[in-house]
């Protein structure tokens, strides 16, 4: 049995007397009365624990308020927040994908505050469709008849193959049965769609013949998907999409492309590897497109489907619709961002997505030489700060084989001893940051890739709270 202090024990003080200092009427102005309350109690128990294990721990009322005031402030700190995405990774799903431009940022706001025209019709007065405040705009982009947008675009494939095909079959080559990052598997989504998976061909090549091999009386829709996040190399055939589409015609049944990312203009404009957009999948003939919103377009999340008019109504009436649609602040902030594609030439210099995936290895090298000593000034003398070269990625399984030419900052221990602990302690110091740095650590440095970096006296203002570097 543990010595307990009972003069201690009986010492402490009750709540009623702490919610009478000074110090804590100032935190009540600032929490409210119930989180402080609550906020004293957890101390209090935690100190009477303490005492009952035989642990000598102080009671003194400044010393309590002082935790409280610690642990409400820590609980006042949203769970999402920004962090400054230094992985080198653009289009990085756990960090959000794509940053947003202004212009949605400000689309955003106009209608989350109050009422909006979401469904309504303001010439009729009658009833609207949410679809229309984006649909004109698609339509002008990829030439497509007809669009529907929901949550994204794993919603987009499970609505496309539960309206077309459920309790019949589609025809998929093997080489595109993909996964994506954090359990999207096609044939998962399919049976949940209650459509049946025929696959043809082999792994590294499927032929024409293949796919007309599979296609029989159930047969309701060819799918090709792009294959976004691997690449098979070698002794490799696919059937391109105008082939498909051929053959999807000669049998009466509709073909549909899953590109994922699907740009919507010629990404080698702005010197980045070509990706195939939207209007040339469309122009070759297939009859449905789904691909995202938050991808190489670079706005909010969103699954968008276009094509022919005739299924485009059948995808719109479904009833799954009703449950993957997009909320208004997705669509204000769509319909900003696609407004942006209207002009071309100043889409890089508006659109974040692409201004940072098309920046030029010189201005991120001049970002590096510039931030460097403000970072080594940071860090101390334990640390070396060297300028590098490095490869970004596009990310969300974009164009995975290709490499941006980069550059950044790698942190290392100047001692050889315990170096790698000392990054992970740093690395881990970096996340706690008030707005948070997210790194890499790979080969004994911590990287921070700054191709992403715009802010960067925010940056600075962030790694000034960090306390004596790790
Ligand atoms: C990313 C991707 C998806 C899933 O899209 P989300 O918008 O993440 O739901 C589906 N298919 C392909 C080919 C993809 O690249």
């Amino acid at each position: 049995m543990p010595d307990i202090d009972r003069t201690a024990l009986a010492a402490i003080p009750s709540v009623d007397r702490l919610l009478g200092l000074p110090m804590v009427t100032a935190l009540v102005a600032e929490h409210g009365r119930v989180p402080v309350t609550t906020a004293m109690r957890a101390e209090l128990a935690a100190i009477r624990r303490a005492l009952v294990a035989g642990e000598a721990v102080s009671a003194d009322e400044a010393v309590i308020a002082g935790r409280a005031a610690a642990a409400l402030a820590r609980a006042a700190v949203p769970s999402l927040r920004p962090v400054f995405n230094l992985t080198g990774t653009v289009l990085h799903t756990n960090l959000g994908r794509a940053p947003l431009p202004e212009e949605a940022v400000a689309a955003i706001a106009a209608v989350a505050r109050g009422a909006a025209n979401l469904e309504f019709d303001l010439a009729s007065g009658k009833r609207g469709e949410r679809d229309d405040h984006i649909a004109e705009l698609l339509r002008e982009l990829t030439g497509a008849e007809a669009t529907v947008a929901v949550n994204n675009n794993a919603a987009a494939l499970l609505l496309l193959l539960n309206t077309l095909a459920r309790g019949k079959e589609v025809v998929v080559s093997r080489g595109e049965l993909i996964e994506i990052g954090g359990a999207f598997r096609l044939p998962d989504i399919m049976a949940r769609a209650g459509a049946k998976l025929v696959e043809v061909g082999t792994t590294n090549r499927t032929h024409a013949r293949d796919y007309e091999g599979a296609i029989g009386p159930k047969t309701a829709l060819l799918l090709k998907v792009h294959t976004s996040n691997y690449r098979i190399e070698g002794f490799t055939a696919a059937v391109d999409e105008a082939t498909l589409a051929g053959i999807a015609k000669k049998y009466g049944i509709p073909f549909a492309s899953d590109l994922g990312s699907g740009s919507l203009v010629d990404l080698a404009r702005w010197g980045l590897p070509p990706e195939p957009t939207v209007s040339d999948t469309l122009a070759s003939g297939a009859d449905l497109v789904t691909f995202s919103g938050d991808k190489l377009l670079g706005g909010p999340q969103a699954g968008l489907i276009v094509g022919r008019k005739g299924l485009v109504a059948r995808l719109a009436k479904n009833p799954l619709k009703r449950s993957l649609r997009l909320g208004k602040l997705t669509i204000a902030s769509l319909a900003a961002v696609l407004a942006l594609y209207r002009d071309p030439d100043r889409l890089a210099a508006r659109l974040p997505a692409l201004r940072l995936l098309a920046r030029p290895q010189a201005d991120i090298r001049a970002a590096a030489e510039r931030l460097a000593p403000r970072v080594q000034a940071r860090l101390g003398r334990d640390w070396s700060v060297a300028v590098v070269s490095c490869a970004s990625q596009i990310g969300s399984g974009a164009l995975p084989v290709e490499a941006l030419p980069s550059a950044g900052l790698a942190l290392m221990p100047v001692a050889a001893r315990g170096g790698g602990r000392a990054l992970d302690r740093l690395a881990a110091a970096l996340r706690a940051l008030p707005a948070p740095v997210i790194g890499r650590v790979a080969e004994g440095t911590l990287l921070l890739d700054l191709r992403v970096l715009e802010d960067e006296a925010g940056f600075l203002a962030s790694l000034a709270a960090l306390e004596a570097a790790a």
